[in-house]
Protein backbone atom coordinates (compact mmCIF):
# COMPACT_ATOMS: atom_id res chain seq x y z
CA UNK A 1 0.00 0.00 0.00
CA UNK A 2 1.50 3.61 -0.68
CA UNK A 3 0.61 6.70 0.75
CA UNK A 4 -0.87 9.45 -0.61
CA UNK A 5 1.76 11.93 0.77
CA UNK A 6 5.37 10.69 1.02
CA UNK A 7 7.03 13.20 3.60
CA UNK A 8 10.36 10.66 3.76
CA UNK A 9 13.36 12.73 5.11
CA UNK A 10 15.71 10.35 5.16
CA UNK A 11 18.55 11.90 3.34
CA UNK A 12 17.84 10.02 0.20
CA UNK A 13 15.51 9.68 -3.15
CA UNK A 14 14.83 6.33 -2.65
CA UNK A 15 11.70 5.29 -3.82
CA UNK A 16 8.97 4.30 -0.57
CA UNK A 17 9.82 1.22 0.59
CA UNK A 18 7.85 -1.72 1.95
CA UNK A 19 8.98 -4.54 4.01
CA UNK A 20 11.40 -2.31 6.86
CA UNK A 21 10.05 -1.89 10.43
CA UNK A 22 7.41 0.51 10.31
CA UNK A 23 5.65 2.16 12.73
CA UNK A 24 1.85 3.14 12.21
CA UNK A 25 0.57 5.76 14.74
CA UNK A 26 -3.71 5.86 15.29
CA UNK A 27 -4.91 8.23 17.07
CA UNK A 28 -8.42 8.58 19.48
CA UNK A 29 -10.72 9.47 16.37
CA UNK A 30 -9.55 7.26 14.15
CA UNK A 31 -10.68 3.95 15.11
CA UNK A 32 -11.38 2.36 11.79
CA UNK A 33 -11.72 -0.89 12.32
CA UNK A 34 -12.84 -1.55 8.46
CA UNK A 35 -9.26 0.40 7.32
CA UNK A 36 -7.37 -1.58 4.44
CA UNK A 37 -3.92 -1.25 7.13
CA UNK A 38 -5.68 -3.97 9.29
CA UNK A 39 -6.28 -6.58 6.81
CA UNK A 40 -3.51 -7.64 6.51
CA UNK A 41 -0.82 -8.86 9.45
CA UNK A 42 2.86 -8.15 8.94
CA UNK A 43 5.40 -8.31 11.73
CA UNK A 44 7.60 -5.49 10.24
CA UNK A 45 4.68 -2.82 11.69
CA UNK A 46 3.93 -2.12 15.04
CA UNK A 47 0.95 0.39 15.46
CA UNK A 48 0.72 2.75 18.43
CA UNK A 49 -1.63 4.48 20.52
CA UNK A 50 -1.32 6.49 23.50
CA UNK A 51 -3.75 8.15 25.42
CA UNK A 52 -1.86 11.55 25.62
CA UNK A 53 -1.78 15.02 27.86
CA UNK A 54 -1.58 16.75 24.80
CA UNK A 55 -4.56 15.85 23.70
CA UNK A 56 -6.77 15.70 27.10
CA UNK A 57 -5.51 19.21 27.96
CA UNK A 58 -6.08 21.65 24.86
CA UNK A 59 -9.56 22.37 25.60
CA UNK A 60 -11.39 21.34 29.57
CA UNK A 61 -13.35 18.28 27.98
CA UNK A 62 -16.02 16.92 29.20
CA UNK A 63 -15.68 14.29 31.48
CA UNK A 64 -17.79 11.78 29.35
CA UNK A 65 -15.89 12.52 26.47
CA UNK A 66 -12.50 12.04 27.92
CA UNK A 67 -13.52 8.92 29.16
CA UNK A 68 -15.35 8.01 26.15
CA UNK A 69 -12.21 8.02 23.77
CA UNK A 70 -10.27 6.17 26.26
CA UNK A 71 -12.47 3.57 26.78
CA UNK A 72 -12.80 3.21 22.96
CA UNK A 73 -9.22 3.60 21.81
CA UNK A 74 -8.49 0.72 24.60
CA UNK A 75 -10.92 -1.70 22.60
CA UNK A 76 -9.89 -0.86 19.18
CA UNK A 77 -5.89 -1.90 21.03
CA UNK A 78 -7.08 -4.84 21.95
CA UNK A 79 -8.99 -6.43 19.01
CA UNK A 80 -6.25 -5.62 17.17
CA UNK A 81 -3.71 -7.45 19.34
CA UNK A 82 -6.38 -10.41 19.26
CA UNK A 83 -6.55 -10.11 15.98
CA UNK A 84 -2.59 -10.83 15.56
CA UNK A 85 -1.12 -7.40 15.10
CA UNK A 86 1.53 -5.58 17.29
CA UNK A 87 0.35 -2.83 19.23
CA UNK A 88 2.18 -0.90 21.74
CA UNK A 89 -0.78 1.14 23.95
CA UNK A 90 0.56 4.06 26.32
CA UNK A 91 -1.98 4.60 28.79
CA UNK A 92 -2.45 7.79 30.36
CA UNK A 93 -0.31 6.83 33.03
CA UNK A 94 1.86 4.74 31.29
CA UNK A 95 5.61 4.67 32.49
CA UNK A 96 6.91 5.08 28.85
CA UNK A 97 4.46 7.89 28.03
CA UNK A 98 5.58 11.17 27.61
CA UNK A 99 2.30 12.79 27.15
CA UNK A 100 3.69 14.18 23.60
CA UNK A 101 3.05 12.94 20.33
CA UNK A 102 6.91 13.69 19.03
CA UNK A 103 8.53 12.89 22.01
CA UNK A 104 6.48 9.76 22.12
CA UNK A 105 6.96 8.73 18.37
CA UNK A 106 10.82 9.73 18.83
CA UNK A 107 11.51 7.32 21.62
CA UNK A 108 9.36 4.43 19.75
CA UNK A 109 11.51 4.80 16.87
CA UNK A 110 14.67 4.59 18.47
CA UNK A 111 14.20 1.80 20.91
CA UNK A 112 12.48 -0.42 18.28
CA UNK A 113 14.78 0.40 15.33
CA UNK A 114 12.17 1.88 13.32
CA UNK A 115 12.71 2.24 10.12
CA UNK A 116 9.78 3.91 8.49
CA UNK A 117 7.04 6.31 10.14
CA UNK A 118 3.53 6.17 8.77
CA UNK A 119 0.15 7.57 10.32
CA UNK A 120 -3.53 8.48 8.78
CA UNK A 121 -3.94 11.80 7.83
CA UNK A 122 -5.61 13.70 10.90
CA UNK A 123 -8.72 15.46 10.68
CA UNK A 124 -7.44 18.46 12.83
CA UNK A 125 -5.36 21.13 11.62
CA UNK A 126 -3.23 21.67 14.46
CA UNK A 127 -2.63 17.38 14.51
CA UNK A 128 -1.82 17.78 10.85
CA UNK A 129 0.69 20.71 11.24
CA UNK A 130 2.37 18.34 14.13
CA UNK A 131 2.35 15.34 12.21
CA UNK A 132 4.44 16.83 9.14
CA UNK A 133 6.59 18.57 11.51
CA UNK A 134 7.27 15.46 13.31
CA UNK A 135 7.85 13.28 9.55
CA UNK A 136 10.14 15.89 8.67
CA UNK A 137 12.05 15.70 11.83
CA UNK A 138 12.46 12.05 12.23
CA UNK A 139 15.74 11.05 9.94
CA UNK A 140 13.28 7.70 8.47
CA UNK A 141 11.17 7.52 5.82
CA UNK A 142 7.40 8.73 6.34
CA UNK A 143 3.90 8.74 4.97
CA UNK A 144 0.97 9.83 5.44
CA UNK A 145 -2.38 7.81 4.11
CA UNK A 146 -6.24 8.47 3.93
CA UNK A 147 -8.70 7.65 6.81
CA UNK A 148 -11.24 5.72 4.30
CA UNK A 149 -13.71 7.00 6.08
CA UNK A 150 -15.46 10.47 4.53
CA UNK A 151 -17.17 10.36 0.99
CA UNK A 152 -14.83 13.06 -0.05
CA UNK A 153 -11.31 14.07 -0.04
CA UNK A 154 -10.11 17.09 1.75
CA UNK A 155 -10.64 19.43 -0.97
CA UNK A 156 -13.58 18.08 -2.54
CA UNK A 157 -15.87 20.40 -1.10
CA UNK A 158 -13.24 23.45 -2.16
CA UNK A 159 -12.65 22.15 -5.92
CA UNK A 160 -16.47 21.18 -6.35
CA UNK A 161 -17.36 25.27 -5.32
CA UNK A 162 -13.77 26.55 -7.30
CA UNK A 163 -15.04 29.45 -9.02
CA UNK A 164 -18.81 30.21 -7.51
CA UNK A 165 -19.34 33.20 -5.00
CA UNK A 166 -21.27 31.58 -2.96
CA UNK A 167 -20.92 27.77 -1.28
CA UNK A 168 -24.48 26.60 -0.99
CA UNK A 169 -24.60 22.86 0.62
CA UNK A 170 -27.86 22.55 -1.34
CA UNK A 171 -25.73 22.13 -4.68
CA UNK A 172 -22.82 20.03 -3.11
CA UNK A 173 -25.28 17.42 -1.47
CA UNK A 174 -27.55 17.03 -4.67
CA UNK A 175 -24.42 16.11 -6.42
CA UNK A 176 -23.27 13.54 -3.69
CA UNK A 177 -26.81 12.16 -3.88
CA UNK A 178 -26.09 11.33 -7.87
CA UNK A 179 -22.13 10.79 -7.67
CA UNK A 180 -23.12 7.96 -4.94
CA UNK A 181 -26.62 6.86 -6.31
CA UNK A 182 -28.13 7.55 -3.16
CA UNK A 183 -31.69 7.91 -2.68
CA UNK A 184 -32.47 8.26 -6.68
CA UNK A 185 -34.67 7.05 -8.88
CA UNK A 186 -32.69 7.09 -11.88
CA UNK A 187 -29.40 8.88 -12.74
CA UNK A 188 -31.13 12.39 -12.72
CA UNK A 189 -34.30 11.98 -10.32
CA UNK A 190 -34.39 11.83 -6.54
CA UNK A 191 -36.57 9.19 -4.76
CA UNK A 192 -40.19 10.68 -3.53
CA UNK A 193 -39.56 13.44 -6.44
CA UNK A 194 -38.15 16.38 -4.81
CA UNK A 195 -34.34 16.69 -3.41
CA UNK A 196 -34.89 17.85 0.49
CA UNK A 197 -38.18 17.43 2.75
CA UNK A 198 -36.84 20.10 4.99
CA UNK A 199 -40.07 21.84 5.59
CA UNK A 200 -41.71 18.75 6.60
CA UNK A 201 -39.22 18.17 9.36
CA UNK A 202 -40.71 20.84 11.39
CA UNK A 203 -43.08 19.48 14.26
CA UNK A 204 -43.33 20.61 17.52
CA UNK A 205 -43.35 17.48 19.56
CA UNK A 206 -46.62 18.05 22.34
CA UNK A 207 -46.19 13.97 23.72
CA UNK A 208 -47.00 12.19 21.13
CA UNK A 209 -45.94 10.00 19.31
CA UNK A 210 -43.86 8.34 22.51
CA UNK A 211 -40.33 8.45 22.06
CA UNK A 212 -38.87 4.77 22.90
CA UNK A 213 -36.01 5.06 25.67
CA UNK A 214 -32.25 6.44 24.55
CA UNK A 215 -29.71 2.94 23.64
CA UNK A 216 -27.58 3.10 26.77
CA UNK A 217 -24.58 0.84 27.45
CA UNK A 218 -24.48 1.49 31.56
CA UNK A 219 -20.92 -0.16 31.69
CA UNK A 220 -18.81 0.52 34.70
CA UNK A 221 -16.43 3.26 33.63
CA UNK A 222 -14.42 3.82 37.08
CA UNK A 223 -11.16 2.64 36.10
CA UNK A 224 -10.44 5.15 33.64
CA UNK A 225 -12.65 8.18 35.37
CA UNK A 226 -10.87 7.67 38.37
CA UNK A 227 -7.42 7.79 36.19
CA UNK A 228 -8.71 10.76 34.60
CA UNK A 229 -9.42 12.55 38.49
CA UNK A 230 -6.20 11.18 39.38
CA UNK A 231 -4.14 12.99 37.26
CA UNK A 232 -5.40 16.41 37.37
CA UNK A 233 -6.86 17.18 34.08
CA UNK A 234 -9.33 19.83 33.96
CA UNK A 235 -12.47 18.67 32.32
CA UNK A 236 -16.16 19.79 32.47
CA UNK A 237 -19.33 18.37 33.17
CA UNK A 238 -20.87 15.43 35.13
CA UNK A 239 -20.30 11.76 35.25
CA UNK A 240 -21.84 8.72 36.48
CA UNK A 241 -18.89 6.46 36.37
CA UNK A 242 -21.17 3.12 37.36
CA UNK A 243 -23.34 3.42 34.22
CA UNK A 244 -21.33 5.04 31.73
CA UNK A 245 -24.04 5.47 28.66
CA UNK A 246 -21.84 5.73 25.16
CA UNK A 247 -20.66 2.76 23.24
CA UNK A 248 -17.00 2.00 23.27
CA UNK A 249 -16.83 -0.56 21.07
CA UNK A 250 -17.43 -0.80 16.72
CA UNK A 251 -20.19 -3.59 18.14
CA UNK A 252 -21.76 -1.27 20.25
CA UNK A 253 -21.95 1.71 17.85
CA UNK A 254 -23.68 -1.29 15.00
CA UNK A 255 -26.08 -1.78 18.27
CA UNK A 256 -26.92 2.34 18.02
CA UNK A 257 -27.46 2.27 14.59
CA UNK A 258 -29.79 -0.52 14.28
CA UNK A 259 -31.62 0.63 17.14
CA UNK A 260 -31.75 4.05 15.12
CA UNK A 261 -33.09 2.48 12.47
CA UNK A 262 -35.80 -0.04 14.22
CA UNK A 263 -36.97 2.25 16.70
CA UNK A 264 -36.41 6.28 15.99
CA UNK A 265 -36.15 6.62 11.94
CA UNK A 266 -39.60 6.61 11.34
CA UNK A 267 -40.27 9.99 13.55
CA UNK A 268 -36.83 11.60 12.75
CA UNK A 269 -37.34 14.14 10.20
CA UNK A 270 -40.62 15.13 11.74
CA UNK A 271 -39.41 16.40 15.14
CA UNK A 272 -35.93 17.04 13.49
CA UNK A 273 -36.04 20.38 15.24
CA UNK A 274 -38.53 20.22 18.02
CA UNK A 275 -37.27 20.40 21.84
CA UNK A 276 -38.72 19.38 24.89
CA UNK A 277 -38.89 19.44 29.05
CA UNK A 278 -39.04 16.36 29.27
CA UNK A 279 -37.07 14.88 26.45
CA UNK A 280 -33.43 15.58 25.35
CA UNK A 281 -33.12 13.46 22.22
CA UNK A 282 -36.37 12.57 21.07
CA UNK A 283 -35.57 11.06 17.50
CA UNK A 284 -32.46 11.89 16.62
CA UNK A 285 -29.49 9.23 16.52
CA UNK A 286 -26.79 10.08 18.63
CA UNK A 287 -24.65 8.21 16.02
CA UNK A 288 -22.24 11.59 15.69
CA UNK A 289 -19.89 10.31 17.98
CA UNK A 290 -19.74 6.40 16.80
CA UNK A 291 -19.23 8.51 13.18
CA UNK A 292 -16.52 11.18 14.77
CA UNK A 293 -14.26 8.38 16.36
CA UNK A 294 -14.37 6.34 13.04
CA UNK A 295 -16.23 3.52 14.79
CA UNK A 296 -18.98 3.45 11.99
CA UNK A 297 -18.51 5.04 8.43
CA UNK A 298 -21.05 7.78 7.49
CA UNK A 299 -21.51 5.34 4.23
CA UNK A 300 -22.25 2.53 6.40
CA UNK A 301 -24.88 4.54 8.40
CA UNK A 302 -26.32 5.62 5.37
CA UNK A 303 -26.39 3.05 3.59
CA UNK A 304 -28.04 1.12 6.76
CA UNK A 305 -30.50 3.47 6.75
CA UNK A 306 -31.60 3.57 3.38
CA UNK A 307 -31.53 -0.34 3.13
CA UNK A 308 -33.60 -0.53 6.28
CA UNK A 309 -35.98 2.31 5.03
CA UNK A 310 -36.36 0.00 1.91
CA UNK A 311 -37.72 -2.55 3.42
CA UNK A 312 -39.91 -0.70 5.78
CA UNK A 313 -41.46 2.01 2.72
CA UNK A 314 -44.90 1.24 4.10
CA UNK A 315 -44.47 2.32 7.37
CA UNK A 316 -41.76 5.14 7.00
CA UNK A 317 -41.76 7.92 4.94
CA UNK A 318 -39.21 9.73 2.87
CA UNK A 319 -39.17 12.35 4.43
CA UNK A 320 -37.57 10.45 7.29
CA UNK A 321 -34.94 8.91 5.71
CA UNK A 322 -34.02 11.99 3.04
CA UNK A 323 -33.66 14.13 6.45
CA UNK A 324 -31.21 11.52 7.91
CA UNK A 325 -29.15 11.34 5.13
CA UNK A 326 -28.48 15.10 3.84
CA UNK A 327 -27.35 15.65 7.65
CA UNK A 328 -24.25 13.23 7.12
CA UNK A 329 -23.83 12.88 3.08
CA UNK A 330 -24.82 16.99 3.05
CA UNK A 331 -23.74 19.26 5.84
CA UNK A 332 -20.97 16.37 7.82
CA UNK A 333 -18.79 16.30 4.32
CA UNK A 334 -19.58 19.89 3.55
CA UNK A 335 -18.24 21.03 6.94
CA UNK A 336 -15.44 19.32 6.85
CA UNK A 337 -14.73 20.42 3.42
CA UNK A 338 -15.05 24.34 4.48
CA UNK A 339 -12.55 23.68 7.12
CA UNK A 340 -10.27 22.66 5.06
CA UNK A 341 -10.49 24.89 2.28
CA UNK A 342 -10.54 27.62 4.93
CA UNK A 343 -8.16 26.63 7.99
CA UNK A 344 -6.07 28.04 9.82
CA UNK A 345 -7.73 30.84 9.06
CA UNK A 346 -10.84 30.23 9.82
CA UNK A 347 -10.00 30.23 13.59
CA UNK A 348 -9.43 33.58 13.96
CA UNK A 349 -12.23 35.11 12.05
CA UNK A 350 -14.52 37.73 13.79
CA UNK A 351 -16.89 39.15 11.30
CA UNK A 352 -18.94 40.93 13.22
CA UNK A 353 -16.60 41.92 15.78
CA UNK A 354 -17.90 40.40 18.76
CA UNK A 355 -16.02 40.71 21.83
CA UNK A 356 -17.80 40.06 25.16
CA UNK A 357 -17.21 37.08 27.60
CA UNK A 358 -19.13 34.08 27.57
CA UNK A 359 -21.45 34.04 30.69
CA UNK A 360 -20.51 31.85 33.78
CA UNK A 361 -23.97 29.43 33.97
CA UNK A 362 -22.56 28.06 30.78
CA UNK A 363 -20.55 26.19 32.87
CA UNK A 364 -23.06 25.71 35.20
CA UNK A 365 -26.54 25.71 34.02
CA UNK A 366 -27.56 27.91 36.27
CA UNK A 367 -29.83 30.32 35.10
CA UNK A 368 -33.79 31.40 35.32
CA UNK A 369 -34.34 31.17 31.55
CA UNK A 370 -35.81 27.64 31.09
CA UNK A 371 -34.59 27.14 27.29
CA UNK A 372 -30.55 27.84 28.54
CA UNK A 373 -31.05 25.80 32.04
CA UNK A 374 -32.33 23.07 29.83
CA UNK A 375 -29.90 22.95 27.17
CA UNK A 376 -27.11 23.95 29.26
CA UNK A 377 -27.78 20.86 32.05
CA UNK A 378 -28.63 18.51 29.35
CA UNK A 379 -24.92 19.43 27.94
CA UNK A 380 -23.22 19.13 31.57
CA UNK A 381 -25.14 16.02 32.09
CA UNK A 382 -24.64 13.96 28.76
CA UNK A 383 -21.91 15.73 27.19
CA UNK A 384 -24.85 15.67 24.03
CA UNK A 385 -27.36 18.28 22.90
CA UNK A 386 -28.94 18.04 19.72
CA UNK A 387 -28.80 20.41 16.69
CA UNK A 388 -31.52 22.80 17.53
CA UNK A 389 -30.91 22.74 21.30
CA UNK A 390 -27.17 23.96 19.89
CA UNK A 391 -28.01 26.50 17.32
CA UNK A 392 -31.09 28.23 18.50
CA UNK A 393 -30.71 28.13 22.49
CA UNK A 394 -26.89 28.19 23.43
CA UNK A 395 -25.44 29.73 19.77
CA UNK A 396 -28.39 32.01 19.43
CA UNK A 397 -28.25 33.70 22.80
CA UNK A 398 -24.16 33.56 22.59
CA UNK A 399 -24.51 35.64 19.34
CA UNK A 400 -27.01 37.67 20.09
CA UNK A 401 -25.37 38.75 23.38
CA UNK A 402 -21.75 39.35 21.08
CA UNK A 403 -19.72 36.82 22.81
CA UNK A 404 -16.38 36.61 21.40
CA UNK A 405 -16.51 33.63 18.94
CA UNK A 406 -13.01 32.12 20.87
CA UNK A 407 -15.06 31.61 23.85
CA UNK A 408 -17.93 30.10 22.31
CA UNK A 409 -15.86 27.54 20.63
CA UNK A 410 -13.59 26.86 23.63
CA UNK A 411 -17.13 26.28 25.32
CA UNK A 412 -18.77 23.67 22.01
CA UNK A 413 -15.19 22.27 21.45
CA UNK A 414 -15.15 20.93 24.95
CA UNK A 415 -18.44 19.96 26.10
CA UNK A 416 -19.47 17.52 22.99
CA UNK A 417 -19.11 13.97 22.84
CA UNK A 418 -18.63 14.54 19.07
CA UNK A 419 -16.47 17.79 19.13
CA UNK A 420 -13.65 17.77 16.88
CA UNK A 421 -12.53 20.75 15.62
CA UNK A 422 -13.53 20.30 11.31
CA UNK A 423 -16.90 19.35 13.11
CA UNK A 424 -17.49 21.92 15.91
CA UNK A 425 -15.70 24.86 14.41
CA UNK A 426 -17.40 25.05 10.90
CA UNK A 427 -20.78 24.93 13.07
CA UNK A 428 -20.29 27.10 15.97
CA UNK A 429 -18.25 30.13 14.26
CA UNK A 430 -19.61 30.06 11.01
CA UNK A 431 -23.35 28.10 11.40
CA UNK A 432 -23.93 29.66 14.39
CA UNK A 433 -22.08 32.43 15.51
CA UNK A 434 -21.87 33.76 11.74
CA UNK A 435 -18.23 35.30 12.33
CA UNK A 436 -17.26 33.90 9.77
CA UNK A 437 -18.96 36.29 7.69
CA UNK A 438 -21.36 34.01 5.39
CA UNK A 439 -19.21 31.89 4.05
CA UNK A 440 -21.42 28.38 6.04
CA UNK A 441 -24.76 30.19 6.45
CA UNK A 442 -26.20 33.08 4.05
CA UNK A 443 -27.74 34.90 7.41
CA UNK A 444 -27.09 34.42 10.67
CA UNK A 445 -29.18 31.93 12.71
CA UNK A 446 -30.98 34.10 15.51
CA UNK A 447 -34.38 34.37 16.49
CA UNK A 448 -36.29 36.17 19.48
CA UNK A 449 -38.12 33.53 21.83
CA UNK A 450 -40.96 32.73 19.36
CA UNK A 451 -38.54 30.37 17.39
CA UNK A 452 -37.98 28.71 20.79
CA UNK A 453 -41.55 28.87 21.92
CA UNK A 454 -42.87 27.62 18.57
CA UNK A 455 -40.40 24.43 18.38
CA UNK A 456 -40.44 23.66 22.46
CA UNK A 457 -42.71 23.70 25.43
CA UNK A 458 -39.71 25.60 27.22
CA UNK A 459 -41.78 28.71 27.52
CA UNK A 460 -44.43 27.06 29.24
CA UNK A 461 -42.89 26.76 32.75
CA UNK A 462 -40.07 29.69 32.12
CA UNK A 463 -40.04 32.60 34.67
CA UNK A 464 -39.97 35.33 31.72
CA UNK A 465 -43.13 35.45 30.04
CA UNK A 466 -42.23 35.35 25.66
CA UNK A 467 -44.64 37.09 24.61
CA UNK A 468 -43.78 39.86 26.75
CA UNK A 469 -41.58 42.11 24.90
CA UNK A 470 -40.58 44.51 26.82
CA UNK A 471 -40.41 45.20 30.91
CA UNK A 472 -38.74 42.92 33.70
CA UNK A 473 -40.40 39.80 32.98
CA UNK A 474 -40.11 39.62 29.02
CA UNK A 475 -38.07 36.90 27.67
CA UNK A 476 -34.65 38.20 27.40
CA UNK A 477 -34.27 36.76 23.71
CA UNK A 478 -36.61 39.23 23.03
CA UNK A 479 -34.60 42.59 23.34
CA UNK A 480 -31.68 41.06 22.84
CA UNK A 481 -32.71 40.08 19.03
CA UNK A 482 -33.81 43.78 18.41
CA UNK A 483 -30.18 44.94 20.37
CA UNK A 484 -28.85 42.88 17.81
CA UNK A 485 -30.10 44.16 14.71
CA UNK A 486 -29.48 47.85 16.12
CA UNK A 487 -26.13 47.31 16.50
CA UNK A 488 -24.60 45.09 13.79
CA UNK A 489 -27.14 46.88 11.17
CA UNK A 490 -24.10 47.82 9.53
CA UNK A 491 -22.70 44.68 8.97
CA UNK A 492 -26.04 43.21 7.22
CA UNK A 493 -27.26 46.37 5.63
CA UNK A 494 -26.50 44.33 2.12
CA UNK A 495 -27.96 41.22 3.07
CA UNK A 496 -30.83 40.79 1.00
CA UNK A 497 -31.94 37.70 3.70
CA UNK A 498 -32.14 40.05 6.36
CA UNK A 499 -33.90 42.76 4.45
CA UNK A 500 -37.53 42.23 5.82
CA UNK A 501 -35.97 42.20 9.42
CA UNK A 502 -34.10 45.23 8.84
CA UNK A 503 -37.31 47.03 7.77
CA UNK A 504 -38.85 45.99 10.73
CA UNK A 505 -36.15 47.50 12.90
CA UNK A 506 -36.02 50.58 10.93
CA UNK A 507 -39.96 51.36 11.72
CA UNK A 508 -39.81 50.36 14.87
CA UNK A 509 -40.90 53.46 17.41
CA UNK A 510 -37.80 54.99 19.17
CA UNK A 511 -39.22 54.65 22.23
CA UNK A 512 -40.09 50.60 22.15
CA UNK A 513 -36.18 50.31 20.27
CA UNK A 514 -34.61 52.40 23.17
CA UNK A 515 -36.19 49.70 25.85
CA UNK A 516 -34.83 46.48 23.98
CA UNK A 517 -31.11 48.23 24.25
CA UNK A 518 -31.77 49.23 27.73
CA UNK A 519 -32.59 45.79 28.74
CA UNK A 520 -30.71 43.57 25.85
CA UNK A 521 -27.74 45.64 27.60
CA UNK A 522 -28.51 45.42 31.16
CA UNK A 523 -28.77 41.26 30.04
CA UNK A 524 -25.38 41.54 28.44
CA UNK A 525 -23.50 43.30 31.57
CA UNK A 526 -25.40 41.22 34.59
CA UNK A 527 -26.10 37.41 32.68
CA UNK A 528 -26.04 35.68 35.74
CA UNK A 529 -28.92 38.00 37.10
CA UNK A 530 -31.26 36.46 34.54
C1 LIG B 1 -23.00 25.26 17.53
C2 LIG B 1 -22.95 23.85 17.00
C3 LIG B 1 -21.87 23.04 17.29
C4 LIG B 1 -21.82 21.74 16.77
N1 LIG B 1 -20.71 20.97 17.04
C5 LIG B 1 -20.61 19.73 16.50
C6 LIG B 1 -19.46 18.93 16.74
O1 LIG B 1 -18.53 19.34 17.45
N2 LIG B 1 -19.41 17.69 16.18
C7 LIG B 1 -20.44 17.21 15.40
O2 LIG B 1 -20.34 16.08 14.93
N3 LIG B 1 -21.52 17.95 15.16
C8 LIG B 1 -21.64 19.19 15.68
N4 LIG B 1 -22.77 19.93 15.42
C9 LIG B 1 -23.79 19.41 14.49
C10 LIG B 1 -24.95 18.64 15.16
O3 LIG B 1 -25.53 19.42 16.14
C11 LIG B 1 -24.51 17.30 15.73
O4 LIG B 1 -23.83 16.53 14.76
C12 LIG B 1 -25.72 16.48 16.20
O5 LIG B 1 -26.45 17.21 17.15
C13 LIG B 1 -25.25 15.16 16.77
O6 LIG B 1 -26.33 14.45 17.34
P1 LIG B 1 -26.95 13.18 16.60
O7 LIG B 1 -25.87 12.22 16.29
O8 LIG B 1 -28.09 12.70 17.42
O9 LIG B 1 -27.45 13.82 15.26
P2 LIG B 1 -28.72 13.53 14.32
O10 LIG B 1 -29.65 14.64 14.47
O11 LIG B 1 -29.22 12.16 14.54
O12 LIG B 1 -28.09 13.66 12.86
C14 LIG B 1 -27.42 12.57 12.22
C15 LIG B 1 -25.99 12.88 11.95
O13 LIG B 1 -25.87 13.93 11.01
C16 LIG B 1 -24.63 14.60 11.18
N5 LIG B 1 -24.90 16.04 11.28
C17 LIG B 1 -26.08 16.64 11.51
N6 LIG B 1 -25.94 17.98 11.44
C18 LIG B 1 -24.65 18.21 11.20
C19 LIG B 1 -23.91 19.41 11.04
N7 LIG B 1 -24.47 20.61 11.09
N8 LIG B 1 -22.59 19.28 10.82
C20 LIG B 1 -21.99 18.08 10.76
N9 LIG B 1 -22.66 16.93 10.90
C21 LIG B 1 -23.97 17.00 11.10
C22 LIG B 1 -24.02 14.07 12.47
O14 LIG B 1 -22.98 13.19 12.14
C23 LIG B 1 -25.16 13.33 13.13
O15 LIG B 1 -24.74 12.25 13.90
C24 LIG B 1 -22.87 21.25 15.95
C25 LIG B 1 -23.96 22.07 15.69
C26 LIG B 1 -24.00 23.36 16.20
C27 LIG B 1 -25.16 24.22 15.86
S1 LIG C 1 -39.49 32.68 27.64
FE1 LIG C 1 -37.59 33.18 26.63
S2 LIG C 1 -36.01 32.60 28.10
FE2 LIG C 1 -37.89 31.60 28.73
S3 LIG C 1 -37.83 29.58 27.75
FE3 LIG C 1 -38.93 30.93 26.38
S4 LIG C 1 -37.39 31.69 24.99
FE4 LIG C 1 -36.30 30.86 26.73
Amino acid sequence: MMPIKNISNCGCNKPYSKQMKTLRLILGDQLNSQHSWFQEKDQEVIYFMAEMRQETDYVAHHIQKVTAFFLAMRNFAEELKNEGHQVIYFPLDGQDNQQDLEKNIQQLVKQHSIKKFEYLLPDEYRLDQQLQTISENLSIEAGAFDTEHFFTKRDEVANFFAGKKTMTMEYFYRDMRKKYNLLMMDKKNPVGGKWNFDKSNRKKWTGKPPIPPKKDFDKDATEVVDLIENSDIKTIGRIDKKHFPWPSSRKECLDVLDYFCEKLLVHFGDYEDAMHTDEKFLFHSRLSYAMNSKMLSPKEVIETVIDYYEQHEDEIDISQVEGFVRQILGWREFMRGIYWKEMPEYSEKNQLENKNKLPNFYWTGDTRMKCMEKAINQSLDDAHAHHIQRLMVTGNFALLSMIDPDEVDNWYLGIYIDAIEWAEITNTRGMSQFADGGIVATKPYVSSGSYINKMSNYCKSCKYSVTKKTGKNACPFNSLYWNFLHKKQEHFKNNQRMGMMMNVLKKMDKDTLQSHIERAEDVIANPEKY
